[in-house]
């Protein structure tokens, strides 16, 4: 008997998985995958990352891990403009100074060993459906890698398990929610032209609400892609496939490609954007990272606020077991403690998101930025958490950059 199955070891996976034995729970770790596996995605590791890598003393060893480390961001606007902010900060204050991006390939590997280490693991398991004791889940039935049906009990379960969660499929809160879930296609190239130590969001046109971005990925590698809301890519006549070919191909970019080649095909996957406030709990299961909807609606990025629920579901889970109770009520707390941090950072996203779906206010404040020293100072603050970014979402902000 455990005290807790986490089903999927993605970063919000292991991360439970790394904090449920710190705190002396017996857990399982479950995935329908044998690692190391891909997963689609930008690869980028940001400030929440690499806050929570720092806390569980793996921050070294990932700077270690085969990628790039990123020391600037590019920002590029509809109308042709681009400029560029240092990522700045002071460790001291918890900022960051870099970020990375790591293949998730990598990436998730490194979190599954180590939580391989401390915690019971087992890959290919693919569950299927949860077991009720009354009202509560008590444990998951699934098959397992040598294609036999198994179950396996414990009073709580985590749904680590991404946007088609089967835990919350079965708990009946699963919604295929166009409006709040953006779709985004990946690729990875090598011999892309212009890649430093830079990230670069390019917001277009082609892409709007959304972006084109490109990243270097390590080993001369590039991984590129691009992602819009969904209600806005089923409107579009094209495909978003066409769409990346477009923009590859525009006077922009193509002088950049022209030694470039291809990788692999453009592949997609669904973000569940933190646009609304999901139901993540309830008798005996807890919801995590994509599984909860977390996902940035303005940036994409999901790993960090994914391995920040994945830390506070186990000091709940801790608190449940130590109670006894695993009625609906003991993760209550669960889901104060991920909003108190992660709420007012995702309403602003959303605001922001709407915002940048006005291509003559990207152009605004991308062009005065790129003319004013004084408009990126404010710029990298935000990026840095020195000034909020709450500050963004108001029309101060425009006086502020109009003036300055
Ligand atoms: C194209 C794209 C680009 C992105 N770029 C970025 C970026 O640059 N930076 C960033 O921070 N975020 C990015 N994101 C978002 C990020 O990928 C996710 O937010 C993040 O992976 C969420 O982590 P997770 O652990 O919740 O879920 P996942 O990483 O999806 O992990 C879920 C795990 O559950 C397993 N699983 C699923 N079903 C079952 C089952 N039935 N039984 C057992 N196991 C199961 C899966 O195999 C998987 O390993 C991007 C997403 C996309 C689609």
């Amino acid at each position: 008997m455990y005290d807790v199955i986490i089903v999927g070891a993605g970063p919000s996976g292991t991360t439970a998985a790394l904090y449920a034995s710190r705190l002396g729970l017996n857990a399982i770790l479950l995935d329908k995958s044998t690692f190391p596996r891909d997963k689609i995605c930008g690869d980028a590791l940001s400030g929440k990352t690499v806050r929570v890598l720092r806390d569980l003393n793996l921050l070294e060893s990932v700077k270690g891990l085969e990628g790039a480390t990123i020391e600037r961001i590019t920002f590029g606007s509809p109308g042709n403009q681009q400029f560029d902010v240092q990522l700045k900060g002071s460790e001291q204050n918890d900022y960051i100074t870099e970020g990375y991006v790591i293949p998730r390939k990598v990436f998730d590997n490194f979190l599954f060993q180590r939580a391989s280490e401390v915690t019971e693991t087992r890959q290919g398991f693919n569950v299927k459906d949860l077991i009720k004791d009354g009202d509560n889940v008590a444990g998951v039935e699934g098959v397992n890698s040598d294609g036999q049906l198994e179950q396996i009990e414990a009073p709580i379960i985590m749904g680590a398990d991404g946007p088609n969660s089967i835990v919350s499929r079965k708990m009946d809160l699963y919604e295929m929610d166009m409006k709040n879930t953006a779709v985004a296609l990946r690729c990875y190239y090598k011999g892309v032209e212009g890649l430093t130590n830079q990230i670069e969001l390019h917001y277009l046109e082609e892409v709007n609400p959304g972006y084109f971005w490109l990243f270097p990925a390590g080993n001369g590698t590039a991984n590129i892609g691009i992602g819009l809301s969904k209600d806005e890519a089923k409107k579009k006549d094209r495909n978003l496939r066409d769409i990346l070919d477009q923009v590859i191909n525009s006077d922009r970019f193509k002088g950049r490609f022209k030694n470039a080649e291809a990788m692999e095909k453009p592949v997609g996957w669904n973000l569940p954007l933190g646009r609304i406030k999901r139901a993540n709990h309830g008798n005996g299961y807890m919801l995590l990272g994509d599984a909860a909807g977390l996902v940035d609606p303005f940036t994409g990025e999901g790993i960090g606020n994914a391995m920040v629920s994945g830390m506070y579901a186990s000091r709940v889970a801790s608190k449940a077991i130590k109670l006894n109770n695993y009625k609906d009520d003991i993760f209550e707390e669960y889901d104060s403690l991920l909003w108190n941090e992660l709420g007012g950072e995702l309403r602003t996203s959303s605001k922001l998101a709407d915002l940048a779906r006005h291509s003559f206010l990207l152009n605004f404040v991308i062009n005065r930025a790129v003319r004013n020293k004084g408009v990126r100072d404010i710029i990298s603050g935000m990026l840095s958490q020195e000034i909020s970014k709450d500050d963004l979402s108001r029309p101060s902000f425009y006086f502020k950059i109009l003036f300055s």
